[in-house]
């Protein structure tokens, strides 16, 4: 029962930080919650997720999202707010924020749309929601009783982003469906959202004519769908004044020529290849070559590529990957590809060599990290994935992925206790403080390490666990 987990979750974490008198009511956008209690629920929430089968641990699609998360919040109004962007494998048009600056985005929404403003403003339009803490004062206004307040929210929020979160919240009670209709955000809060979305997008020098355009599209697709409302409808009311208004807004700002994006174009061919059956995605991409009804031709045979790798065509996928390669930018999707064809057919020597050559090339593209990674493990070499993960982490600490392969390498190397400090810090990163507490207790018990080693080990525990009491105060 992780949901009920979660509930008693927030009833420990909240009314202490209340009692401490923290935000004061009548705040300039901040009537409830402060932003470390945002923090803490979007967190709560964010566990949830990651555990979730509908979560799309894809390293090119998540490291893609935030990249142009990060354009967008780095020329908005609010430049320092945190955010993490994550996909959700389903094919239902919606995306949402939570509080904490979370944004998930449902990949049957990046599939509808067809350039990177179109995709960038959603996203604006949610960093919107999150730099005026828009449910943070609905929590306010609404005068729930606190406790109680959040932890229908967090189970609300869930049910607002699937049918089968849906069905696990009703379980819980009507108190959380209660809740839910009280999560649509108004009028106001759309409107608010569409005007900071639209100045974000502008000065991010993306075209704001995709705003309308898009949330138009969005509009009709979403009318087709059968049942219930989905979720984006239900949790962002769009009207024609909303659309009316984005249009005047568009029409007030000079024509600006936006070039096509590479990434996205590549991103979303990718996504398209890996969603469809791998039959019809073949037909697909083989039939816009024909007709030539494409944005980017090296994105549909990159997109070929992908697909032909799937039922296992490595000839043909290479044949369009190299076609993809003369028409393209150079890019690091396209050797990441390179080299699972490679892999695909067993040439491991040769996946590994595409790899070091793409990552002098691109050092800095982790998912490369990654799979370079990967395959040295697959190769039994457990001491070069070390080497590769260990310099990076020096870049970013803050990346659970580094520390799991960190773990996976410290094991094939029968280093038990690195490996569990390693698997400590991965589970840290993602939220899961006892997991990452007992993890340090095995390592310490694991007599394998040195005298400095077990010291650190020590000492984290210590941090942690104080951590740890800390939360239970609460
Ligand atoms: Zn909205």
């Amino acid at each position: 029962m992780r949901l009920s987990y979660l509930i008693l979750l927030l009833l420990l974490l909240v009314p202490s930080a209340y009692s401490e008198g923290l935000p004061e009511l009548g705040e300039a956008s901040q009537t409830d919650l402060s932003p470390l209690q945002e923090r803490q629920l979007g967190e709560s929430i964010m566990r949830e997720i990651r555990a979730d089968p509908s979560y799309y641990d894809d390293p090119p699609l998540n490291d893609y999202l935030n990249n142009l998360g990060y354009r967008l919040i780095s020329s908005s109004r609010d430049p320092k707010t945190s955010l993490e962007l994550f996909a959700i494998q389903d094919k239902e048009i919606n995306a949402f924020s939570l509080p904490g600056g979370y944004i998930g985005v449902n990949t049957g929404l990046i599939l509808l749309t067809q350039s990177e403003s179109e995709l960038a403003s959603v996203l604006a339009h949610e960093m919107g929601h999150i730099m005026q803490h828009h449910i943070a004062r609905m929590v306010g206004e609404q005068k729930w009783s606190i406790a109680t307040s959040l932890a229908t929210l967090a189970v609300a929020i869930l049910a607002a982003r699937s049918n089968s979160q849906a069905s696990q919240a009703a379980m819980v009670g009507g108190q959380a469906a209660a809740a839910q209709s009280q999560l649509n955000f108004t009028r106001e809060y759309e409107l608010e959202a569409d005007r900071i979305g639209f100045q974000t997008l502008n000065n991010a020098g993306l075209d704001v004519r995709a705003m309308p355009a898009f949330f138009e599209r969005m509009q009709k697709a979403i009318r087709f769908v059968e049942g219930s409302a989905p979720s984006y409808l239900r949790t962002h009311p769009l009207t024609y004044e909303r659309i009316a208004d984005m249009e005047n807004r568009a029409q007030s700002v000079p024509y600006r020529q936006v070039p096509v994006s590479q990434d996205f174009q590549f991103i979303r061919a990718r996504l398209r290849a890996q969603e469809e059956s791998p039959k019809d995605a073949i037909t697909n991409f083989e039939s816009s070559l024909q007709e030539k009804k494409y944005i980017s031709e090296a994105a549909q045979h990159f997109g070929l590529a992908v697909a032909l790798m799937r039922v296992k065509n490595y000839d043909r996928a290479e044949q369009e990957l190299s076609q993809s390669r003369k028409m393209a930018q150079p890019d690091p999707l396209i050797e990441l590809v390179a080299g699972q064809i490679k892999l695909g057919e067993g040439k491991i020597a040769e996946t590994i060599a595409i790899y070091q050559a793409a990552l002098k090339r691109y050092p800095e593209y982790r998912p490369l990290v990654y799979a370079t990674s990967n395959v040295y493990l697959l190769n039994h070499q457990p001491e070069e994935a070390l080497k590769l993960i260990s310099d990076r982490l020096q870049y970013y600490p803050q990346d659970y992925h580094l520390y799991l392969l960190q773990a996976k390498s410290y094991a094939d190397l029968d280093k038990k206790l690195l490996q569990h400090k390693s698997q400590a810090e991965a589970y840290y990163l993602l939220g899961n403080l006892r997991g990452a507490v007992e993890q340090l207790q095995i390592a310490q018990k694991s007599g394998d390490g040195d005298f400095y080693q077990l010291s650190a080990v020590e000492a984290r525990l210590k941090e942690l666990r104080s951590l740890e009491a800390e939360a239970k105060k609460q």
